[in-house]
């Protein structure tokens, strides 16, 4: 994949800019490509476009604005996933979803499992969203639900779902490691792999059996964590992303990045480079 345009501050409907690019296929854009703490970049998020269908991937708690800053409305897309549930990943959900409810009396579209939706809904937006004018809401009175099948449940979880056309499978990543090594987690953290070419890994720490379990024949473009400092103990780290494959690197963007970013020399270290925040990859 490659940069074919950027969508520029102050675009009056910078969606539309990736409907069109669509049109001849698979579109990529990334809102934010920065780390949770990041201050020159906002936080990683990914918009999914083909077709003329949009997907929002993360919905972190800047994400509403920084969307605005190219016309784009929160509510604007067809499909959202989210892929676990921190701030900067699910920190905006709540408004997406009372600002559809209320404001423009729309109905947004989740692409979320089972067990996920859930835990979303208990641990996270209820609090928020539950308590309405007269009674209460129901995740389900706010949100409509795709729910990807479950293909593997060993070695790691893995799911799949098409939505008009785009093919997503979902699997699970060691974000935070709650078992004390690689092999699980309590933590619900998920990854996607779009079109079976485009692997995303959203947040995980180092995990290279990622790359023998998930079926890497057709991708040729890599989205990885990186985190600039060491040690690596929720995210991968520069340095152990270095040591993998030439292969893998070469397909390998970086995202979740710090703001040390222009210390690092990514084509010198075999990488495909840092992602680049609005560029539209295709
Ligand atoms: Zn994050
Ligand atoms: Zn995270």
């Amino acid at each position: 994949m490659k940069v074919t345009q950027t969508i520029a501050v102050g675009t009056p409907d910078g969606l539309q800019c990736l409907r069109e690019a669509s049109q001849s296929g698979l579109a990529l854009c990334f809102p934010g490509v920065g780390s949770a703490f990041a201050r020159q970049n906002d936080p990683t998020c990914l918009i999914v476009a083909k077709d003329g269908v949009t997907l929002l991937v993360d919905v972190g708690t800047t994400i509403p604005r920084v969307l605005s800053s190219r016309g784009i409305g929160i509510g604007d897309f067809d499909y959202y996933h989210v892929t676990h549930s921190h701030a900067d990943h699910i920190g905006g959900l709540e408004e997406l979803l009372l600002f559809d409810h209320y404001v423009i009396n729309k109905t947004p579209r989740l692409i979320l499992t089972e067990p996920y939706k859930e835990l979303l809904w208990e641990r996270t937006l209820r609090g928020g969203c539950e308590h309405r004018e007269n009674g209460t809401f129901q995740f389900d009175d706010l949100a409509d639900f795709i729910f990807p099948n479950v293909i593997a449940e060993l070695p790691r979880e893995i799911y799949e779902a098409e939505v008009e056309g785009i093919r997503l499978v979902i699997f699970r990543t060691v974000h935070i490691p709650t078992e004390g090594d690689n092999s699980g987690s309590k933590f619900w953290s998920t990854g996607l792999l779009i079109d079976g070419r485009v692997l995303f890994t959203a947040d995980t720490r180092f995990d290279p059996l990622l790359f023998e379990q998930l079926p890497m024949d057709n991708v040729d473009v890599i989205f990885h964590d990186c985190q600039l400092h060491e040690p690596g103990t929720v995210h991968a780290t520069y340095e152990q992303l270095k040591t993998l494959d030439n292969d893998l690197r070469g397909k390998m963007h970086l995202t979740h990045y710090g703001d040390m970013f222009q210390k690092f020399d990514s084509a010198t270290d075999g990488f495909a480079g840092f992602a680049q925040p609005w560029a539209i990859y295709q």
